[in-house]
């Protein structure tokens, strides 16, 4: 089924003459749809798309609640010869407007409630078309679904077609749109759905968001590949996800997830018919995994990937999934060790920068060929940033990343864009702003604000001047106001020391 259209065909084969199988059971009504009902939308959502003038090629921005219609759109998008690309919804409508005149999507589909601040935005834009989708499944969108009928013939795509674009946060402030091809994200899942041993009987608890590569591509794209079922909950809840384990088989998440299913009693007994924890997205630590098998007997095998490349490291299913590591890297994925400054491959177990080589590697950053140019080199390694090294067995260690990404929570923050923000508040001579552990989040973001002498400046003012500008992820959870900022003699701000001095910040 949809052979000409090379992603969805392979997200399709596992469900063929599986029609009655259950793709996805709502984890609050526990209305089961499935894989003939699902794929039904996919064609639906295609159909209603191309028959609003969508061509191959044409990008569709969603920014909604993560809901079934949202990934039957995903599917019936590419389905239709369209380019995914789903943004945080958390997203400010200034924020917003920077992926939509840099993508310049076709179709824009957002919360109703976020209709009326969007508007405009989207008009700037160029964007043709906004329609909706809400929370409860209703929308314009899903109206548009519901007018069309089923058997919608695939438009035919090949396997370096781009099926979706991802944005990343820039150092610069400026975000990149990463564009993932039919093949890359195929691979991927293909490789991932045998690493993990993936197959029709598994149920996974989907607990991420899907406008991320973790929520959207491993998750889903495993499970369909699979034929097998997930239990979808729109958010995060640890007491929730308790209660589903009996009934599932495997958990995908981020650090955060595993620190706050502790608080949560009787982890044990639930967990015990669960085959398969997975982490990523953000360092897990080492002490967590190490509870974690000591409270339910299971190692979380943890994960290494981003948006650019999919995932590039797993530790083992069968063997020793190693605290602290991200495993091996993937069949068909070549991880190296450069050095930052030279480009050299380093000898084993030296530290430098991670460069990964494969067929799950981006194509490019959109409209971007310089930066594309200085990370994607001519041999094909992607410079992935993260800084690392390969031990005597093999493992990949990570041990921090080259740029300043803050990861909180699993999504990252790039502190120039907040330092940008609070510098031009009136008051602010200059500001640091840098992660600090966190037991909840991983890292929580922290600001470290010179303020003008004199200035009435207070913490409450910032943070309420900060609201409409930032993303709630992005601001600060503690603000630090200081005389000066410690300068190394180049001038530069010696961010490690006020990670060193703040580290305790958030510690009991
Ligand atoms: P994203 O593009 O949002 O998926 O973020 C990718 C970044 O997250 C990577 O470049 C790493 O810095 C970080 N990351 C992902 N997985 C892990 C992991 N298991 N351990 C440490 N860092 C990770």
């Amino acid at each position: 089924m949809y052979d000409n259209n090379y992603l969805v065909s392979r997200l399709r084969i596992a469900s063929v003459g599986r029609e009655d199988a259950v793709f996805l059971a709502d984890h609050q009504t526990g209305e089961r749809v499935t894989y003939g009902a699902f794929f039904a939308n996919c064609e639906k959502m295609a159909a209603a798309l191309v028959a609003d003038g969508l061509k191959p090629g044409d990008r569709v921005a969603v920014q909604a609640p993560k809901t079934r219609a949202m990934l039957e759109l995903y599917v019936g998008a590419v389905l239709a010869g369209g380019v995914f690309l789903p943004l945080n919804a958390a997203y400010t409508a200034a924020e917003v407007s920077y992926f939509l005149s840099d993508a310049a999507p076709r179709l824009l589909v957002c919360d109703p409630e976020a209709v009326e601040a969007l508007e405009p935005v989207a008009e700037d834009c160029g964007v043709q078309k906004i329609l909706t989708l809400a929370a409860d499944e209703t929308g314009t969108m899903a109206d548009a679904r519901d007018a069309q009928s089923s058997g919608f013939a695939a438009v035919a795509r090949k396997s370096d077609d781009l099926a979706a674009i991802l944005y990343t946060s820039g150092t610069t402030g400026r975000s990149k749109g990463a564009m993932l091809t039919h093949r890359a994200l195929a691979s991927n899942s293909e490789t991932l759905r045998e690493y993990w041993h993936f197959t029709s009987d598994d149920v996974l608890i989907h607990a991420l968001p899907i406008f991320h590569t973790h929520g959207l591509f491993v998750a889903t794209n495993i499970t369909l590949m699979a034929g097998g079922s997930c239990i979808f909950m729109a958010r995060f809840d640890a007491e929730a996800i308790r209660d589903h384990m009996p009934n599932a088989t495997a958990l995908m998440g981020v650090p955060t997830f595993y620190v706050r299913l502790f608080a949560t009693p009787g982890l044990a007994k639930a967990s015990r018919n669960m085959r398969l924890f997975v982490s990523g997205s953000a360092p897990l630590l080492a002490e967590t995994h190490n509870k974690w098998r000591a409270v339910t007997g299971h190692a979380i095998l943890e994960r290494y990937g981003m948006t650019e490349t999919n995932m590039n490291t797993s530790n083992p299913y069968d063997g020793d999934r190693r605290a602290g590591t991200v495993g091996f890297p993937l069949p068909g994925v070549e991880v190296i060790v450069t050095d930052p400054d030279t480009g050299q491959e380093m000898p084993r177990g030296e530290i430098g920068v991670l460069e990964v080589r494969g067929p799950n590697v981006f194509a490019g950053y959109w409209q971007m060929p310089e930066k594309t140019a200085e990370e994607l080199r001519d041999n094909g390694f992607f410079i992935t940033g993260d800084l690392g090294c390969i031990d005597e067995d093999g493992y990949v260690n990570i041990v921090g990343r080259s740029k300043d990404l803050i990861i909180s929570g699993g999504f990252n923050v790039y502190p120039k864009e907040i330092e940008l923000v609070i510098d031009d508040l009136d008051g602010v001579v200059e500001s640091a702003v840098i992660g600090v552990p966190h037991g909840d989040f991983g890292e929580a973001v922290v600001a470290v604000i010179v303020p003008e002498p004199n200035s009435d400046l207070t913490a409450e003012g910032v943070q309420a001047s900060l609201l409409g500008a930032l993303a709630k992820f992005k601001q600060p959870k503690s603000l630090i106001f200081v005389e000066e900022l410690p300068r190394n003699t180049m001038g530069k701000v010696q961010k490690n020391e006020l990670r060193k001095k703040h580290a305790g910040l958030f510690s009991s």
